[in-house]
């Protein structure tokens, strides 16, 4: 393998992937255009927190930083549903035992950029890549402050430059590079419920809050300082939208109509409304993810994906952890490692896109639908009495890691049959021992 390594970018997966090549004995420097996220200045429209699963959390293991991680984070088995009267049901996750983690962004930044600088790696922040001579495998990085631009050559470069890549946007205009990018019609903003006058969370801490309302929804995950995070995932344009919510009124109607019992927690949300960012929801695919054989898209760059399955993060680091695997596969190969891991991790960055914005539709819409509920409880017993057959499919893409590929392959199996059997059962307390049987029997393996 190379020896020096130039990767774009210190978020998430660029600080992870630094300190993952540097324990490989790689050199690694880091080009990153924002201000070092240890200067505790925050960035304008990137999500506040995050939830951090089973693969992130391998990743992280990897790199001998999942302790420190999860000391940080706020565990969270379950959704605890608002209906618009305000009753709350909570439904977990997965099994005893099984959850998602709230993690803030900047915290879980900070600590792998920490963590690269003690590995070794050099870290340049303020410094934006420009444009890249892919033949050459050299970057222009501009260093903010000075103004001044200079070339960067590496023998392995990596984009891990995020959803609007540089390095993807040097490739993109080299023949036969596909790429797609397509806008949600909704967009999304961040809003505080803070902490009570006592300085107690205002709701329930471990659990991902959903206020399902059909065409639209807002969710709130919980901080380490007992504030929660909300997110209001609302259409653009039309009946209800954010271009009809142009007026501190219209904002108090819709949220008191909508999320009545979040308002009395949100002392500051007409102010917020108007002075946060609405910001966008972008799928983006292409490939190859690499040019020449000696750079490489990674992470967003790669496959930038809608939320809804709280997984775009926890990918990034997946392509990490997988990547630092096949280094060991092929030690003095790097044209074989970049082939393999692309041919690799395209189908399953494809499957987890998909199943991403298909959660779109369950988190608004069916999460709040008593027949989507029912089905739910079966599979659930049906996991509990065949844990190895029947693995209900948010538990094979959050608690396993197993390939995303398999994993929708295998649900949409399970669609069918279930689609079958609430026609003939409707609910979970009808059905008998032989049933559950029968119907796992129904999987071909
Ligand atoms: C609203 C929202 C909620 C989300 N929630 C979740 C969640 O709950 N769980 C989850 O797993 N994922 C979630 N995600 C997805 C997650 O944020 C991304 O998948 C993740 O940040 C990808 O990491 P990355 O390192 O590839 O890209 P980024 O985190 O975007 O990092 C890219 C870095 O590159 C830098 N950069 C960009 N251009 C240049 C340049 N030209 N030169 C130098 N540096 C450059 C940027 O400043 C940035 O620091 C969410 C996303 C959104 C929008």
């Amino acid at each position: 393998m190379s020896q020096q390594v130039v990767i774009l970018g210190a978020g998430l997966s660029g600080a992870l992937l630094s300190v993952l090549l540097a324990r490989k004995g790689q050199q690694v420097r880091v080009y990153e255009k924002r201000p070092d996220v240890r200067s505790g200045k925050m960035e304008e429209g990137r999500s506040i927190n995050l939830a951090l699963s089973y693969r992130g959390l391998a990743a992280l293991e990897e790199a001998g930083v999942a302790d420190q991680i999860r000391s940080i984070v706020i565990p969270m088995p379950g959704r605890m549903m608002h209906s618009p009267k305000g009753d709350l049901t909570f439904q977990p996750y997965g099994k005893e035992g099984q959850f998602i983690n709230s993690v803030s962004r900047a915290d879980l930044n900070r600590l792998l950029v920490e963590q690269a600088e003690a590995s070794g790696v050099h870290l340049y922040f303020q410094h934006s890549c420009e444009a890249i001579d892919l033949k050459n495998n050299e970057a222009r990085i501009r260093a903010l402050d000075s103004g001044r631009l200079e070339p960067v050559k590496a023998d392995l470069l990596i984009g891990a430059d995020g959803a609007f890549s540089a390095l993807r946007g040097a490739m993109q205009i080299t023949p036969r590079f596909n790429y797609s990018q397509q806008y949600l019609e909704h967009g999304y903003k961040e809003l505080t419920i803070p902490p009570t006058a006592s300085g107690d969370f205002a709701m329930e801490p471990h659990a991902l809050h959903i206020w399902p309302r059909g065409g639209y929804m807002m969710i709130a995950l919980p901080n380490q300082d007992r504030s929660f995070t909300c997110t209001l995932f609302l259409a653009y344009e039309g009946e209800t939208s954010f271009a009809r919510l142009s007026s501190p009124e219209a904002v108090m109607d819709f949220f008191e109509k909508d999320f009545p019992d979040a308002v009395p927690l949100m002392p500051r949300l007409t102010e917020e409304f108007f002075e946060n960012p609405t910001s966008d929801l972008v799928t983006i695919q292409c490939y190859p993810w690499s040019r020449y054989h000696h750079n490489l898209l990674i992470g967003d760059a790669a496959h930038a994906i809608v939320p809804f399955y709280g997984q775009g993060m926890n990918a990034a680091f997946e392509d990490c952890r997988i990547f630092y695997k096949m280094l060991d596969e092929f030690p003095h190969d790097l044209s074989s490692l970049i082939d393999h891991f692309q041919l690799r991790r395209k189908p399953d960055a494809d499957a987890i896109a998909e199943l991403a914005l298909r959660n779109f539709i369950e988190m608004r819409d069916l999460v709040a639908d008593p027949a989507f509920l029912e089905r739910k409880k079966i599979e659930a017993e049906l996991h509990r009495r065949f844990p190895d057959r029947w693995i209900p499919l948010y538990t094979m893409v959050t608690f396993t890691h197993m390939r995303y590929s398999e994993a929708l392959k295998m649900g949409d199996q399970q669609n069918r049959i279930m689609r079958k059997v609430m026609k003939q059962f409707h609910s979970a307390s009808v059905l008998k021992e032989e049933d559950y049987k029968k119907i796992v029997d129904r999987l071909k393996m």
